[in-house]
């Protein structure tokens, strides 16, 4: 017989476990800010690339790129395939979960292979970050456009051509653990921007692999820069922060959001509302959003760049903070130069910033010095 395991099901199981307990069993991690830290079981190495965050359940090594989940770390530990294994895989993450209500109604569904259901399942998602994004219309003369030019300062920027688009009082989705579904927690406006295959296919495009999403609110003058708080109130009464962005799709290690084409030198950022500030502020022309720290290593390049220029926050709430945010980056740099043959320089925010934050602040100064 075969079976479908529900979405729900698998993000309801990753939710009951804490990813570096599990991992903890076999390499040894140390903690630092929101990581846990060690030596990658995927690679020899001797000074610690491999991070786990518990908060997002995932394992990254910043060095080799291995990367995954609880299951893709179950189906590495036993030796089985993610696609093809897949039911064993879930009962061997139902077992470290204590977790067993899925298995019960398991088989009432009867459908496809799980190999097969796991691939459509990310084609499904992209399907459906596809639909969003159709939704979206162009951010010219929108809350959008007002977000990026006034709360983020982006005066001169043109935004056409970008991969950008708005949806008005669109609505945000969690998943909550007591209800065991998704529940809405609320609508804003939201900035849509496409995560897209950095290499062509054969007819020069650049395939859509995510959507990343932006929530923000417009006119609380307590909130000049527009960082909407989002929280949900769970069941039992305890109040839940939720992210403002979110990215849904399959995209590590093969997009980026190509803010303009490629260059000789190519400049990258972690966030959008930096990557705009480095083409606000210059010098540079060619800019992409890697989208995450962890992507500065793996962010594939095109066979124009000789120059590579990564600008990177500085904006560590801890000392400790910032020493894995500088081994990262270090571990970056190594692989692009490894990976791209290209030159690779490291261009950090002023101390304390990331670069729109410090950009805002300039504004600020002048705003007040001239009285404008
Ligand atoms: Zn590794």
């Amino acid at each position: 017989m075969t079976l479908t395991i529900d979405r729900n099901a698998i993000d309801g199981l990753k939710a009951q476990i804490v990813l570096s307990d599990v991992i903890g069993q076999s390499v040894r991690l140390n903690r630092s800010g929101t990581w846990m830290l060690g030596l990658c079981p995927f690679h020899e190495e001797s000074n610690p690339s491999f991070a786990v965050k518990d908060i997002d359940g995932r394992y990254v090594c910043f060095t080799c790129g291995a990367h995954g989940d609880i299951f893709d770390w179950v189906a590495h530990t036993d030796n089985l395939d993610p696609k093809a294994d897949f039911l064993k895989v879930f009962r061997r993450v139902q077992d470290i979960a204590g977790d067993h209500s899925v298995a019960t109604a398991l088989p009432q569904h009867d459908t496809a292979m799980r190999g097969e259901k796991i691939k459509t399942d990310t084609e499904e998602r992209r399907q459906k970050a596809i639909r969003h994004w159709r939704k979206g219309r162009p951010i010219e003369g929108t809350k959008a456009e007002t977000y990026l030019r006034d709360c983020r300062g982006i005066r001169t920027v043109d935004f056409s051509g970008m991969p950008f688009r708005f949806i008005d009082d669109h609505e945000r989705w969690i998943w909550c653990d007591q209800l065991k579904k998704p529940v809405m927690v609320g609508r804003w406006p939201c900035l849509l921007t496409a995560i897209q295959e950095v290499v062509p296919n054969a007819d020069g495009k650049h395939r859509f692999l995510a959507l990343h999403r932006t929530w923000f609110e417009l006119g609380n003058p307590k909130n000049p820069q527009g960082k909407v708080k989002i929280t949900y109130t769970e069941p039992g009464g305890k109040v839940r922060k939720i992210a403002r962005k979110k990215i849904d799709g399959d995209w590590f290690g093969r997009g980026a959001i190509m803010l303009t084409g490629a260059g000789e030198v190519q400049a990258t950022t972690e966030g959008i509302e930096n990557g705009l500030t480095a083409l606000e502020l210059g010098p540079y022309k060619h800019v992409w959003v890697s989208v995450s720290l962890n992507a500065f290593a793996t962010m594939p390049l095109l066979p124009v760049t000789r120059r590579l220029v990564i600008i990177s926050d500085s904006d560590s709430k801890s000392r400790r903070d910032a020493l894995m945010h500088q081994e990262q980056l270090t571990g970056a740099m190594h692989r692009q130069r490894l990976d791209h043959n290209v030159d690779v320089d490291l261009k950090p925010a002023p101390p304390g910033y990331d670069l729109n934050d410090w950009h805002l602040k300039q504004l600020l100064h002048h705003a007040l010095a001239t009285g404008q």
